[in-house]
């Protein structure tokens, strides 16, 4: 299907400005491998003007044109966005299967979250409003003390591909509702749906400056953003890799970041459990959105009584899935996000064969795909679990498979990792899976189920996933700072120091 990817600019203070130096960053539909737009790349001198855009918005007038509104002030505009994103949902949906790759139902679903997390976070930018001044007791009479939450400034929102517009109202949504201004860099694999987020904020009249949107790469654009002086936040989502960058640059300043960072996340799945509805289950958890999702349970701990029935099943439903360009009917897996992601995932399932590890399903380009950067559904049996692909984040369509015995032994390998972001357990025993819920060291437990999110609840890891919590109340908390002010209500004297007048 041939659409047109929209010839946009960088969208800096409310209006499209060309990068500085002119350059731009191929779009390459991933499904063939054509070139079908470009986006802008922008320097470090296109950054400096945004983020001074951004500096200049939150304290205009006072801070009264945005960050020291009210909440529901802040709340109409979240409120028209997400109005706008619904009506164009179909087209933007569009842009992110051809941008990225995923399947066009999927792309659909992630539009419908896009407009419902900013609705969310319009209710919590209202609700903030009465959360002003609560009273604090405290134990002397003469005092009362109280706190005012306050949007932190400026901040810096760095995002990845594989959600791409999604990821970016994450941070959008609840940073403008606690009051922020921002510099949105989203990623250069997949950034077009992000620019038609400028082109909506334009249409309903978004203060100028107070998101700007800053496409390019991540080395130039990414870095000059991350360490630019008049940002007093960053809020990051991407490999631990570069989050390791980005608390390098924050540091240099003493500025807060708050890391969402990659995963190798296990489910774990005990006899008793229905063998078709547990094997849906752990497809969704790893295969879904092309196997790319920092959360995906990618590590499949499977008891030992049913482990052959099981593995049969899954790669009978594994042979099921669709596996073609994101616009075919029916496509449940489309390719990966580019010609790099590809080379890299096929590297690692080369080395998993090299250090042992035995494919089971999959491993290749699907035969009748040519062309497009497609890697059949894989399934890997590990025996070793020292080896690179069970350790390591593959952020593609891989699950790895190991056997266990006891409770004990799955909780121990399913915590015998350096990430911690996410788990999965599967069993009809409800005091089990609350028991392995609290062992696995984890900041996301799905119980009978894996990926499904609500933006009302809180999402992040622990370990080397990062820190900070994003979406619900915590979300806002995120791009809040809370001022504490106590007030002496006495009429009488402190009564410290003696006046010099009663000597
Ligand atoms: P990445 O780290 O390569 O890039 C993420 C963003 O950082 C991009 O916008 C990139 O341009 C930018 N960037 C790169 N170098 C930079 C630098 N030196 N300074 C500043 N910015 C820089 O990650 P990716 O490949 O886009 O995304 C995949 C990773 O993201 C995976 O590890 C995945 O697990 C993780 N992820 C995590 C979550 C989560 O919620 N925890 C969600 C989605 C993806």
């Amino acid at each position: 299907m041939a659409i047109a990817i929209p010839h946009r600019q960088l969208f800096i203070d409310g209006e499209w400005k060309e990068p500085a130096r002119g350059k731009r960053v191929p779009v390459i539909n991933p499904a063939n491998e054509a070139v079908i737009g470009d986006v802008p790349a922008a320097t470090a001198e296109d950054v400096e003007i945004a983020v001074e855009a951004a500096h200049r918005a939150f304290h205009r007038n006072g801070g009264r044109e945005w960050s020291r509104a009210s909440g529901a002030f802040r709340a109409k505009y979240l409120r028209a966005i997400a109005a706008k994103i619904k009506e164009r949902s179909s087209e933007l949906a569009k842009l992110e299967a051809v941008d990225c790759g995923k399947p066009l139902d999927e792309a659909a679903w992630d539009m419908d979250d896009v407009a419902s997390c900013f609705e969310y976070y319009a209710d919590l930018a209202e609700s903030l409003d009465g959360k002003q001044r609560t009273p604090i007791s405290v134990p002397m009479q003469t005092f009362k003390s109280y706190v005012l939450r306050e949007p932190i400034g400026v901040v810096a929102l760095i995002t990845p591909w594989n959600y791409p517009l999604l990821m970016a109202t994450w941070k959008v949504a609840p940073a403008l509702a606690a009051g922020c201004t921002a510099v949105l860099k989203p990623s250069e694999l997949a950034s077009v749906t992000c620019l038609e987020l400028a082109e909506l904020c334009k249409e309903v009249g978004l203060p100028p400056g107070v998101l700007n949107i800053v496409t390019g790469l991540g080395s130039e654009a990414g870095a000059s953003l991350a360490s630019h002086h008049l940002v007093d936040k960053i809020a990051f989502t991407g490999s631990a890799e570069t989050g390791r960058k980005i608390m390098t640059a924050a540091a240099q300043e003493i500025k807060p970041v708050s890391l969402e960072l990659g995963g190798k996340s296990p489910i774990i799945i005990f006899e008793d459990v229905d063998i078709e509805k547990a094997v849906e289950w752990t497809l969704f958890g790893c295969f879904w959105t092309n196997g790319q999702i920092c959360s995906s349970t990618s590590r499949l701990l499977l008891q030992e009584s049913i482990a052959k029935e099981f593995t049969e099943k899954l790669v009978a439903w594994a042979k099921n899935i669709k596996v073609s360009d994101p616009f075919e009917e029916g496509c449940k897996l489309g390719p990966v996000v580019s010609e790099g992601q590809y080379e890299k995932i096929k590297k690692f399932i080369f080395t998993a064969k090299n250090d042992g590890a035995t494919v089971i399903h999959g491993g290749n380009r699907p035969q009748h795909l040519k062309k497009g950067y497609f890697i059949e559904p894989t399934i890997l049996s590990v025996e070793d679990t020292s080896i690179q692909i069970w350790r390591e984040e593959v952020f593609g369509p891989v699950l790895c498979v190991k056997i266990f015995k006891t409770e004990e032994e799955a909780i121990e390998l399913a915590n015998d990792s350096q990430y911690g972001l996410a788990g999965a357990v599967i069993s009809k025993d409800l005091d089990r899976c609350n028991r392995v819920t609290e062992a696995i060291q984890a900041g996301i437990i799905w119980i009978n189920c894996s990926q499904p999110t609500f933006c009302q609840a809180p999402w992040g890891g622990i370990k080397r996933s990062g820190f900070g919590r994003e979406l619900g109340e915590w979300g806002l908390e995120n791009y809040l700072s809370v001022k504490q002010v106590t007030e002496y209500v006495s009429n009488d004297p402190w009564g410290w120091y003696q006046s010099p007048s009663k000597l």
